[in-house]
């Protein structure tokens, strides 16, 4: 990992996989998604900001969560919000 990564990323030593390949709060609302996201911190799986609702982000700022995983089929990488920092894994 690179010099100066962020220490919320460095902190993960198991990346937490989707249970569900779906948004939980899109689900509840009847919402489209375009890709998925699970949380390093609770294991929740939701929305990118490329969906409508932006749930990820929403569950970041509102529970301090700060690392999301890419949910989506061959993708391997982390992201931090308050960073804003990507790391392949
Ligand atoms: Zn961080
Ligand atoms: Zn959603
Ligand atoms: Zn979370």
């Amino acid at each position: 990992m690179a010099d100066g990564a962020c220490t919320h990323i460095e902190a993960i030593e198991k990346v937490k996989k989707a249970k569900h390949y779906e948004c939980e709060e899109c689900v509840k609302i009847g919402a489209r998604w375009v890709h998925l996201r699970t949380c390093q911190s609770c294991g929740v799986t939701l929305c990118c900001d490329s969906s409508p609702n932006r749930h990820a982000s929403a569950h970041a700022r509102s529970s301090g969560h700060p690392v999301v995983a890419s949910a989506q089929p061959g993708e391997r990488w982390l992201y931090c919000y308050p960073h804003d920092q990507m790391v392949e894994y």
